[in-house]
């Protein structure tokens, strides 16, 4: 059976420890196992990231953008291979493979940039004879721990901008899905990246957890589950580290009753059951505005959700693949009748999916459940499977209210022909990410991604400038040539001032 070890200084490195299955959800197999690390595996990757840092902080900002050129054409180059080692071990079908990675490799276009945005600030003449200037250097060593649902995207949004911007990077891949983040780094290798400056290691909470108490590690990147991403970020900084966690989402489609309903039937089919709704940024609750926009909506609603084909991930004509593993099949499931449970009107059922020759694969059918309330249980948690709650709102200022109280505030959308409502919707609505008439409002690379409420701890988002801010450090440097004359030292005792 295939093995997945830690990618150490330049080379696969075995623990020889524990080790956890990897399925293939399409037949419900294990088809690998991945090496567990600890505290001595991380040891090691420490070592060869304190090698290699000092050298690769020192290469100056134009030839490390080289290496990000070169990665990501050899990304590009291996893109097939990749996909389907992606959708192998993901479940999602191969074209949102290849999204998954070109996502992540925008951020890469970025990073072949960083000589520009590292150049720091200056003031000549700040005072008599004095100038202030700033520089931006590395942390040093960085760590990335990160989920199952993009394994190449989010490895990717850290990596880059923590490499390009001169730091040694560790990765932590989700245990569930780990090839494609060992492949990249590879890759990375393969583009002229010194070895010990793009490292993985492998495991489970015993390896995050010696990575969040590891003294020579500066700054983690965590993007995963809320509780988890609060516990990183409270024992991330209790031992004094950057630490920016990514935590779980809710996101809400608010549809105006002058939206255009096909628009909105076609965005919310991919929104909310793309990736078997296993994206951080899925809309799972759609809020239609007035009982006759919901009604009107859900007659449209249902004949497209029936005609979506959930297949396996090599079938192109699939809509969506199967979900990650059987546990999290239970668990979805099980969401489902919890919300039946709690008054929910299942509208379409999506369980006892079964694929005619996968009858072992995780999979389960879209699932459509009307008058979901917001003190419902099944409302207030993440799903995060191929399920579309709706919560009928009587009027704008309910439907604005709805995303704006609930604990998670990572993406929300907007579907209208106003502009003046879009426009208020986005100024007032209590969330990070907002998208009007965009069901997905992921934002561009050179952009920034983060949400707000227990959608993210921490105060620096991912990639973009922000990205930039967080695996660096500002120095600022205030300088004076004296002439060789020497001042009279009136002030000298007094703060500084240059009034
Ligand atoms: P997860 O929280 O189970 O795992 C994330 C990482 O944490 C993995 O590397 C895992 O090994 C580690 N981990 C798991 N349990 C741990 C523990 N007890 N202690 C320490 N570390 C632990 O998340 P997942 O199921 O892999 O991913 C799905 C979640 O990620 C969803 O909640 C989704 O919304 C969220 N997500 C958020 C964003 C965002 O940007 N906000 C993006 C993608 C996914």
């Amino acid at each position: 059976m295939r093995q997945i070890d830690h990618l150490i200084a330049g080379g696969g490195a075995t623990s020889g420890g524990r080790m956890s299955d990897i399925f293939d959800p399409n037949n419900g197999g294990v088809q690998a196992r991945v090496a567990l690390g600890d505290a001595a595996v991380l040891d090691r990757a420490v070592a060869a990231a304190q090698a290699a840092q000092p050298g690769w902080a020192m290469t100056n900002p134009q030839r490390r953008a080289r290496v990000m050129f070169e990665f990501k054409r050899l990304v590009e180059a291996n893109i097939d291979s990749l996909a389907e080692l992606l959708s192998s071990e993901h479940g999602k079908v191969i074209a949102d493979s290849k999204g998954d990675i070109q996502r992540g490799l925008e951020v890469i276009e970025f990073c072949c940039g960083i000589p520009h945005v590292l150049k720091g600030e200056y003031t000549q003449g700040a005072g008599p004879g004095i100038d202030v200037y700033s520089m931006r250097q590395p942390i040093g060593i960085g760590a990335g721990i990160t989920p199952f649902n993009f394994p190449a995207m989010i490895p990717l949004w850290m990596s880059g901008v923590a490499i390009a911007t001169g730091n040694a990077f560790i990765i932590k891949p989700s245990e569930r899905d780990p090839s494609v983040p060992v492949r990249l780094a590879e890759l990375f290798l393969e583009a002229g990246l010194p070895e010990g400056i793009c490292q993985v290691v492998n495991g489970d909470k015993e390896m995050v957890d010696a990575i969040l108490d590891h003294p020579a590690i500066g700054a983690i990147s965590f993007v995963g589950s809320s509780d988890i991403a609060h516990y990183v970020y409270n024992r991330g900084v209790a031992a004094g580290k950057r630490v920016q966690a990514m935590g779980g989402a809710k996101n809400h489609g608010i549809v105006m009753p002058d939206a255009d309903l096909d628009q909105v039937v076609n965005d919310l089919a991919g929104a909310a059951f793309g990736s078997a709704g296993e994206r951080c940024m899925a809309l799972p609750v759609v809020v239609p505005v007035g009982d006759d926009t919901a009604e009107r909506l859900k007659a449209k609603l249902i004949p497209a959700i029936e005609a979506l084909r959930v297949g396996i991930s090599t079938d192109s004509e699939a809509h969506y693949g199967p979900v990650v593993t059987a546990a999290h099949k239970a668990k979805v499931e099980g969401w489902i009748q919890k919300c039946a449970d709690e008054g929910g009107e299942i509208i379409v059922d999506g369980r006892g999916f079964s694929l005619q020759g996968h009858e072992e694969g995780f999979f389960i059918g879209p699932t459509l459940i009307d008058h979901v309330t917001p003190d419902m249980e099944s409302y207030r948690e993440e799903i995060f499977g191929p399920v579309l709650q709706m919560v009928r709102a009587p009027d704008f200022e309910t439907a604005l209210s709805l995303p704006s109280k609930h604990q998670y505030g990572n993406g929300v959308a907007i579907f209208t022909r106003n502009g003046h409502a879009a426009r208020e919707f986005a100024a007032r609505v209590n969330v990070g990410m907002v998208g009007i008439n965009v069901p997905i409002p992921v934002p561009v690379a050179y952009h920034t991604f983060g949400g707000w409420k227990r959608s993210a701890f921490g105060d620096t988002n991912q990639h973009g400038m922000e990205g930039v801010k967080f695996w660096t450090k500002v120095k600022t440097v205030t300088a004076r040539w004296p002439d060789g004359g020497v001042g009279d030292g009136a002030n000298a005792f007094v703060i500084p001032t240059m009034g």
